[in-house]
């Protein structure tokens, strides 16, 4: 028997005769059920932010489980029934995801966000990283004001010409801020997805 990846019930939990229709999934119909959509818009700077759910109680518990209890199982939920969609929506682009530091990388043993887009096919660049604390001490006001957003481009690294900048949770927003703004001397194409966002966001 085929089990939920997140509850562990049977896969058919809670399923009518539509989910039965319907394409395969990792998680049981409760489960799928109990993430929340919404179809309010969200920009950056301009830039309309794409996203599946909104982070709430449910979703939060589903990351942590997948994020900090480093359940990889859990890495193709979350775009699973996106995942066509996804790769024809963004065809032609690569995804850049979100810096992690390479601490929690290490401890993981996967970077999550690039993990969790993997089942969508498309080609991934990992050009940008996380400027440390320590490393921001050493820096004049002027480079660190330049630096306000701790993200910036690898070197000796090609940057993308169509970017899909990708991240699990948008908040503040002040991530995506930052690698848009490591990436604006690049004549790069950007589009934004996440897979939760924030309610605040959706005012
Ligand atoms: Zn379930």
């Amino acid at each position: 028997m085929e089990e939920c990846k997140y509850c562990f019930k049977s896969i058919e939990n809670g399923s009518t005769v539509l989910d039965l229709l319907a394409n395969h999934d990792v998680i049981c119909p409760v489960c799928r059920r109990s993430l929340t959509t919404s179809k309010k818009k969200f920009y950056i700077q301009k830039i309309k932010v794409n996203y599946v759910y909104v982070y709430d109680d449910f979703f939060s518990s589903l990351l942590v489980q997948y994020k900090e209890c480093m359940d990889e199982a859990l890495a193709d939920v979350f775009l699973y029934t996106k995942r066509w969609w996804f790769s024809l929506r963004y065809q032609g682009y690569t995804l850049v995801p979100m810096p992690s530091s390479n601490e929690k990388v290490k401890e993981r043993g996967f970077h999550h966000v690039a993990r969790m887009f993997e089942n969508t096919g498309l080609q991934q660049c990992d050009c940008l990283e996380k400027i440390s604390s320590q490393k921001q001490a050493f820096l004049n006001k002027k480079d660190r004001e330049k630096m306000k957003f701790n993200i910036k481009c690898k070197e000796n690294m090609t940057i993308p010409k169509k970017i899909l900048l990708v991240d699990d949770v948008c908040t503040t927003g002040n991530t995506i801020k930052g690698a848009l703004h490591a990436l604006s001397v690049y004549n790069c194409k950007i589009k934004i997805f996440v897979v939760a966002i924030h309610p605040l966001n959706l005012k």
